[in-house]
């Protein structure tokens, strides 16, 4: 009998293999053969991982040499005609990442995951053809270890809803012919053994857009289910909740529903309906998207509840999510406080959980080491609430007493204030923060990190780098400058590293994006800032011009979102404890003559629930802690604030709401388009819509620029905008960054000049 299983699990290798082997790869250092079979031990490490710690119910399929949506693509022969005359794996890592002849694929994130895949290009001219040969090979080579699994498949209108259609036109339009495809794997899958399981993953109907496809998902799950009485179709959805489509699904023939009772606990309401059914239940019961050890106790309880509608035998229990989104092991982590370290739980701890939820669940009598690991679970998880590493009365005072909630003074008081002491002029030019990351700053901030230099040599190298970036700026003759950020590897580490309630993992790798790994850190205590983490560098930078040197902040809902949170408090209270950490910055910024400060939000709207139910408490809470964070700027000191995309439709009104004095945003791509909204609803405070696409190494003209700016001049007037790129400069080289800021200062000029 099946008693648990997992969503799916990482592929990246917990030492990165899988990155290495590919990157040795594309450099043409290993050949194809050899990556192969570096895959293959992988897998068969990753199947045997699982095997052991006590998962019943393994994938296949969930393995993938860059992306499985990219893979599904190749399955259904859905190759945009760009690489037509390609093959095999010269086509997979040509969609990918491009060749010489053709543009890569779009990539974009999954869902509100850091995960990003690649974006299907669909056509209704195309001929889809199955391939097949990366799921049979799979199956087999798992059956051979003695493994029977569960063929892991992105559904068909999930993955139609994440596509996109050459003509601009709807994907769901082309379920027609997808879904024989479809239909003929599982034909196909059906031969593979008398009884197969195959998860069919249609997370889309964990999200609003769901519902309109919802008239699509019984006929598509009443054909599948037709086509073999050997086929166990699991459906799951994970990310949040999914009733809407578990009322239909229950309807179909399918043999099981998967779904995540962490993020989407409402999925509670549906389990009357499901055991009317008679179906299985696979209950998403550990979190698969955070790290914290589970509480075995609360989760029996969960599953208690569960069983209170739904019989025992017919419950499997499994993650919330594939454990992609987490870290693989926290064998490595020597260097983490031991405390610290007993509290967490990556991919592979999880299995362990996994299966000790089963057999707490379904067996009676647990063995003595059974008994033993459930003793510490609570040790610990009781422990933990209680540990002074993780209490901060100070910082939790001020949260209870000292709330402010915004500037004392108006935008129209404030900017008038600005102007005078700025005298800044109209079309005021400026950069997002960063300058190229040079190998030699990189160089110089790992051997400090390890001793390898000394403290003063290290701050020399960043000074000189500094010194050399205010001399260009002035140099090119931008307004407002800024000092380049040499200092920092990552915006949210930077300042995670210097915030107590903050920690790191060595080895804590998650796949963003094909072989790209990040590390995010994590918040597991009350925040606090021991001393000021910026002003040393800006005033060192505003002391070498007698220019105006914009200081540079994350924002408290970026940190947060790009964290593992802790689960123990509330998002919004975590996250007004890191804004009191960035208001008190920006005081002492203030205090030692900075005069304008940028509070960078890039992850703002990625933070946004996928249910618009939801929204409303999100845009609350982050609304609130931008507010608390740049409170304590007095109305001469200019806030700034910088979003990487352009697209606010939906979104104006928080975005006004958060009050900053200027927003850059991310338009070169999109003309005057996307800023259309911002004079639509009368948005009063200044914005700087970048005038060119930093992501391409391209330089543009100043005949260009010009253009650009006068597109965005019919849509707002000069007085309130202000010229920059789209977005940081540090993916960028100085080569590149000097000409094309030239060019967007003559650009400028040129404009000014203009009488109108
Ligand atoms: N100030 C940051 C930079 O320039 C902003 C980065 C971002 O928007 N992602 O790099
Ligand atoms: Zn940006």
């Amino acid at each position: 009998m099946i008693k648990n299983t997992v969503v799916g699990y990482p592929r990246i290798g917990e030492q990165r293999e899988l990155k290495k082997a590919l990157e040795l790869f594309w450099n043409k250092e290993i050949d194809f053969n050899h990556l192969e079979e570096k895959a293959i031990e992988l897998k068969q490490r990753h199947w045997n991982y699982q095997k052991n710690s006590g998962i019943d119910l393994i994938s296949t399929n969930d393995f993938s040499y860059y992306d499985n949506v990219l893979d599904t693509s190749i399955l259904l022969g859905a190759i945009p005609k760009r690489f037509k005359d390609l093959e095999n794996e010269e086509l997979y890592f040509a969609m990918a990442r491009g060749n010489k002849n053709a543009v890569a694929m779009e990539m974009t994130k999954w869902f509100n995951t850091n995960y990003h895949y690649i974006v299907p290009e669909l056509s209704i001219e195309d001929e889809y053809k199955l391939n097949s040969s990366k799921i049979r090979k799979e199956y087999q080579e798992a059956k051979q270890l003695g493994i029977k699994t569960k063929i892991n498949l992105i559904g068909p209108l999930t993955y139609l809803s994440l596509a996109k259609r050459i003509d601009g036109k709807d994907c769901i339009e082309l379920l027609n012919k997808i879904k024989p495809l479809y239909v003929e794997l599982l034909k196909e899958i059906s031969t593979y053994d008398d009884e197969v399981f195959v998860q069919i993953d249609e997370p889309i109907f964990a999200t609003d857009k769901g519902t309109k496809l919802l008239s699509l998902l019984k006929n598509t799950y009443d054909d599948f289910c037709q086509i073999s009485s050997s086929i166990k179709i699991i459906v799951t959805t994970y990310f949040d909740h999914s009733n809407e489509a578990t009322k239909v699904l229950v309807h179909t023939p399918v043999y099981a529903i998967g779904l995540d009772f962490v993020s989407g606990i409402e999925n509670l309401q549906s389990l009357e309906l499901i055991e009317k059914s008679n179906k299985k239940l696979f209950a998403g019961v550990v979190n698969g998207r955070n790290i914290w050890k589970n509480d075995l106790k609360k989760t029996i309880s969960l599953l208690n509840t569960i069983s209170n509608f739904i019989k025992k035998d017919n419950i499997v229990i499994s993650t919330s999510c594939s454990l992609l989104h987490v870290p693989y092991t926290l064998k490595y982590e020597e260097k983490l406080d031991f405390e610290i370290k007993s509290w967490l739980s990556f991919a592979n701890e999880k299995l362990g959980e996994v299966s000790i939820l089963s057999k707490i669940f379904f067996i009676k009598n647990l063995s003595d080491i059974d008994k033993k690991v459930i003793k510490l679970n609570k040790e610990i998880n009781e422990s933990r609430k209680h540990s002074n590493k993780i209490h901060d009365i100070i910082t939790q005072d001020r949260i209870k007493n000292n709330f402010k909630f915004s500037r004392n003074e108006s935008f129209e008081e404030r900017i008038k204030v600005q102007k005078k002491l700025l005298q800044y002029p109209e079309l005021t030019t400026t950069t997002i923060g960063s300058f190229p990351q040079t190998q030699e700053i990189r160089k110089a901030r790992r051997e400090y990190k390890n001793n390898l230099i000394d403290k003063s040599s290290y701050e020399n190298k960043m000074k000189e780098y500094i010194d050399y970036s205010i001399k260009i700026q002035e140099e090119i003759g931008l307004d407002i400058l800024v000092h380049g950020e040499p200092e920092r590897n990552d915006m949210v580490e930077y300042f995670g590293e210097q915030l107590k309630g903050y920690g790191f993992s060595q080895n804590g790798w998650v796949q963003s994006y094909g072989s790209r790994c990040v590390k995010p850190p994590f918040i597991y205590g009350d925040i606090s800032r021991p001393k000021a983490m910026t002003v040393t560098w800006l005033k060192y930078a505003q002391s070498k011009t007698s220019k105006v040197v914009k200081g540079m902040l994350t924002g408290p809902v970026t940190i947060l979102n790009w964290s593992f949170v802790r689960d123990d408090k509330e998002k919004s209270e975590v996250a007004s404890q890191i804004a009191l950490a960035i208001s008190d910055e920006i005081d002492d910024l203030q205090k030692n003559g900075i005069k304008i400060i940028q509070v960078d939000e890039a992850a703002f709207k990625e933070g946004y629930p996928l249910r618009d139910e939801k929204r409303v408490t999100y845009e609350k809470w982050a609304l609130e802690s931008f507010k608390l964070a740049v409170s304590s700027a007095e109305a001469k000191t200019q806030i700034h604030t910088h979003m990487c995309y352009s697209n606010f439709n939906d979104i104006i009104k928080t975005i006004e709401s958060m009050d900053a004095d200027v927003i850059s945003i991310e338009t070169a791509r999109s003309g005057n388009k996307l800023l259309k909204i911002f004079a639509e609803v009368g948005y009063k405070q200044e914005v700087g819509p970048g005038v060119y696409d930093i992501h391409s190494p391209r330089i543009p003209s100043v005949e260009e620029i010009e253009k650009q700016i006068k597109l965005l001049l019919e849509v707002l007037p000069k007085k309130q905008l202000w010229i920059n790129p789209d977005c940081g400069l540090k993916t960028r080289k100085w080569e590149e960054v000097i000409p094309s800021l030239k060019n967007m200062v003559i650009a400028v000029n040129k404009i000014r000049q203009e009488k109108r």
